[in-house]
């Protein structure tokens, strides 16, 4: 049988490899999205290519939000729509507490009156999908975050994904809503907005700017590619248990510096003209709060959803080089929207 989704975000990066893994695995997928300058239009034509269907809409809108469940009837809703950025966040905190939270609380709303309104249908799962953020920052020798770490987060940004983390479960527990909560760590692939540290750092090592790397460059991440990350979700909607939190990472530690060597060497071996690359790192003050290590253990995603990650971090890094080194199209409409400088000092 057909299974009908409602993926909010789903334009975004983590959203759009959602999309595409749940339309491979036989789903029906439409995207609520506010398609704001997160949102690349080459994204947008390829899940219409695919067959989503898209309602432009901002999730703070509860009767927006309100008609898409109504019109989608989904049988599983995946909360991705959010303010991203963590820098943005350090510069302007409004619409990450307005979209992370009130829009959490639309979408929380919308799935309870749809549960009311139609009490014979199965209740349909939310996935709220969360970050590793929300744990605030692990010392050298810490064990890595799991379901029970308490909450701690040091960012705009990461509070109001905490913020909303709450009211999910919150929701779940007082109003018996199927809610399920994910924590993952930073993702990679294709389709990523070029504020981020992978696509930023590929894109001016390409065009022979300066590499800007906060602080000493020994803060710590956990990598997962985007396309592993978008399977956990798929299974926790399919496997997941209601109510249950589930930490989703990819085992692959690495510092930002390592991480911006890596891509060098990539580039070195693809643009030997204009090697070595990595003479273009520059230290820059780092990022106020910034977290210094974000590691995850996922045992339980794997015991309980049958998930592992499938990309190795090094050969996944090659081939997200390798397709922004294809991307001119889908990158020239962003190119209005940042112009790469220094955001969050
Ligand atoms: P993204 O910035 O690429 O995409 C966010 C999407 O949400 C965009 O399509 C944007 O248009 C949409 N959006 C923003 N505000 C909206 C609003 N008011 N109404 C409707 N849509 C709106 O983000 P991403 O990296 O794909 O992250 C998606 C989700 O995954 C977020 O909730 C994020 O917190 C979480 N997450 C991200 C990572 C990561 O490494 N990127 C890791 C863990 C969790």
């Amino acid at each position: 049988m057909t299974r009908t989704a409602l993926v909010t975000g789903g334009a975004g990066f983590i959203g759009s490899a959602l999309c595409f893994e749940l339309i491979e695995a036989g789903w029906t997928v439409t995207v609520f999205d506010a398609l704001t300058y997160a949102a690349a239009p080459g994204t947008a034509a390829a899940l219409k290519a695919a067959g989503v269907r898209l309602i432009e809409g901002d999730v703070r809108d509860r009767s927006a939000v309100r008609a898409a469940f109504d019109a989608v009837r989904p049988d599983a809703v995946f909360h991705l729509a959010a303010e991203t950025h963590v820098d943005r966040s350090i510069d302007a905190a409004d619409d990450f507490v307005t979209t992370n939270v009130n829009g959490t609380l639309a979408v929380l709303e919308a799935l309870r009156a749809r549960r009311d309104a139609d009490q014979d249908a199965p209740a349909a799962p939310l996935v709220h999908i969360s970050t590793d953020e929300v744990f605030g920052a692990l010392g050298p020798e810490d064990p890595p975050f799991n379901e029970a770490t308490a909450y701690d987060p040091s960012s705009p940004y990461s509070a109001s994904k905490a913020a909303s983390d709450h009211l999910a479960r919150a929701w779940a527990r007082t109003y018996g809503l199927d809610v399920r909560v994910s924590n993952c760590s930073n993702n990679y692939g294709p389709r990523q907005f070029p504020e981020k540290l992978i696509p930023l750092m590929i894109l001016n090592a390409l065009e022979g700017r300066a590499l800007p790397v906060y602080g000493d460059g020994s803060n710590r991440r956990d990598w997962l590619h985007v396309d592993d990350h978008a399977r956990a979700l798929r299974r926790i909607a399919e496997a997941g248990a209601p109510g249950r939190t589930y930490c989703i990472g990819g085992g692959a530690e690495r510092s930002n510096l390592e991480v911006v060597r890596a891509i060098c060497a990539v580039l070195d071996a693809r643009r030997p003209q204009t090697a070595p690359h990595d003479r273009l790192i520059a230290f820059v003050d780092d990022r106020p709060g910034h977290d210094w290590r974000y590691a995850v253990d996922a045992a339980r995603a794997q015991a309980e959803l049958g998930w592992a990650p499938r990309r190795d971090f090094e050969a996944g890094l090659a081939e997200t080089v390798d397709w922004y080194l294809e991307a001119g199209a889908w990158l020239a409409p962003l190119a209005g929207r940042y112009g790469r400088e220094r955001l969050g000092l």
